[in-house]
């Protein structure tokens, strides 16, 4: 038993969601685009899931943060795909994968088969068991990483208020839902090996910043140290958890953020892997040229870099996915995907958004004190990252040109005494 598309997205995460779109607006047939997704639900904006998704008061829900709301684009609810006839196979995992015959088999045993298939199996989230801890299944343990995941921590959430949280991992996760966990009045703390929060792109000065908002809040930190082991109950229930220095926190319940790993399983040996995805050329074509790969698993060329990355972001995956778009159906007028980096976050009343690259000499500017304030990254006479917290649509657009333009800087301390004037003059 099997049914052919031209065109199959494995995937049904934030990538999915604007390649459907794409796919609509440069003219797909109906009956030529396949979604393949394990989720039951149509692609939906994944960042929700850490924000209003776990707000006390009016908590986002769905439909209302389909796919591709978050870029001010319409919304793709199930009859949106059904008037665009696109077939969608939810709630149905795909178990193996033959490139050479094309096909794609489900675990619920059909064999779907294409002309060009669009990778966009993101990733899952690393398991405490991965780093030797084992009690990941106890019922107040949580991960977050879809939807599913997200009904269980607001009920653990719920459930715990007044109690303990240890939330363990210093990145993006362990920061927004640590904002969420005390917005909810559970008391928190949080648990990581690096000498700061963000070690990845923060340099210690802003995670300061941000460390001592959380603390001012009531956040506890505990750095340089990992967890070694949960304490339980008579019926599974995490009560406490063991640091490696000795310490032991009660807890009510733990969240845990500790990175992610792309899917890759289903292709390893068929296609070229690196940066621990799938290795794309600028069109976001692999090793193989009928399969294409966007999102979290795809490793692509980032020019302003000249270097392969692999970013974790969600509008690396919206342009990705808009991008192979185009150059699978419009390959004569599609040229290799220029991507300039962008991260962003928002917790409590903060918000900050980074351009670019974190590498080189740091240059600080504005108001640590008054919450608006930013970086430049210099790397090799250049201005290759901005960083800035509390900004406006135009500050952030004017930080984001001026990364893109990448200009000569042969005077730091001029950068830091125009601050953000620099970006606003460029
Ligand atoms: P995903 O959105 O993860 O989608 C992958 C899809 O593939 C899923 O539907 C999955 O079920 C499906 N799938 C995988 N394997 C199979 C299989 N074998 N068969 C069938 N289906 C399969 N980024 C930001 O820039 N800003 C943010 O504020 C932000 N917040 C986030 C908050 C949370 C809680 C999380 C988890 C991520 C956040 N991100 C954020 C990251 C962003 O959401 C991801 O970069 C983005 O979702 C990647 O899109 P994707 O389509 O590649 O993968
Ligand atoms: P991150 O990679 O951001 O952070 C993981 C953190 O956990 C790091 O501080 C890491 O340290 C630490 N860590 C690793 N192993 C352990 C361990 N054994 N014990 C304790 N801490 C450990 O991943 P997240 O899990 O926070 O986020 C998952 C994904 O979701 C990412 O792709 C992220 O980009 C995305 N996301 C993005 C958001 C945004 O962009 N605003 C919001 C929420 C999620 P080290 O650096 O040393 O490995």
């Amino acid at each position: 038993m099997g049914r052919a598309f031209v065109y199959v997205i494995l995937g049904g995460g934030v990538a999915a969601g604007y390649a459907a779109l794409e796919f609509t607006k440069r003219g797909v047939a109906h009956g030529e685009l396949c979604i393949i997704s394990e989720e039951p639900v149509v692609p939906y904006e994944r960042p929700a899931l850490s924000k209003g998704f776990l707000l006390p008061e009016a908590p986002s829900r769905l439909p209302s943060f389909h796919t591709c709301v978050g870029a001010n684009e319409e919304s793709l609810t199930p009859k949106w795909y059904k008037e665009h006839g696109i077939e969608l196979v939810l709630g149905t995992r795909v178990k193996s994968a033959d490139l050479r015959r094309k096909t794609l088999l489900t675990a619920t045993g059909e064999t779907i088969s294409y002309k060009i298939l669009i990778i966009a199996t993101g990733a899952r989230s690393l398991k405490l068991e991965e780093f030797g801890v084992t009690g990941s299944d106890a019922e107040n343990v949580c991960y977050l990483r879809d939807l599913d995941d997200a009904n269980r921590l607001v009920k653990v959430m719920q459930s715990c208020s007044g109690g303990n949280a240890i939330v363990i991992g210093g990145g993006y996760i362990g920061m927004e839902c640590a904002a969420s966990l005390l917005i909810n009045k559970i008391n928190v703390t949080m648990v990581f090996p690096e000498a700061h929060c963000m070690a990845r792109l923060f340099t210690p000065k802003i995670a300061t910043y941000y460390e001592d908002y959380y603390i001012s809040k009531g956040v506890k930190f505990i750095k340089g140290t990992v967890l070694t082991s949960f304490e339980f109950d008579s019926n599974g229930k995490v009560t406490a958890v063991n640091l490696k220095d000795g310490e032991q926190l009660p807890a009510d319940m733990v969240v845990v953020g500790i990175g992610i790993c792309p899917n890759t399983g289903l292709f390893e040996g068929q296609l070229t892997l690196d940066k621990g995805g799938i290795k794309v050329n600028g069109l976001l074509q692999s090793s193989n040229n009928s399969v294409y790969a966007i999102g979290d698993v795809a490793a692509f060329p980032v020019k302003i870099f000249g270097e392969t990355r692999r970013l974790e972001h969600v509008d690396s995956a919206r342009k990705s996915a808009r991008h192979a778009v185009a150059a699978i159906m419009e390959p004569s007028k599609t040229g290799e995907l220029d991507y300039l980096p962008f991260f962003y976050s928002r917790v409590f009343t903060l918000s900050w958004q980074f351009y670019g690259d974190n590498a080189g000499e740091v240059v600080y500017y504005g108001d640590f004190s008054n919450s608006t304030f930013g970086a430049y990254w210099v790397n090799k006479g250049h201005l290759v990252g901005s960083f800035f917290e509390g900004g406006t649509k135009e500050e952030y657009e004017a930080i984001a040109k001026a990364t893109r333009l990448k200009p000569a800087i042969d005077d730091l301390a001029e950068l830091e005494r125009q601050g953000l004037g620099f970006a606003l003059a460029v």
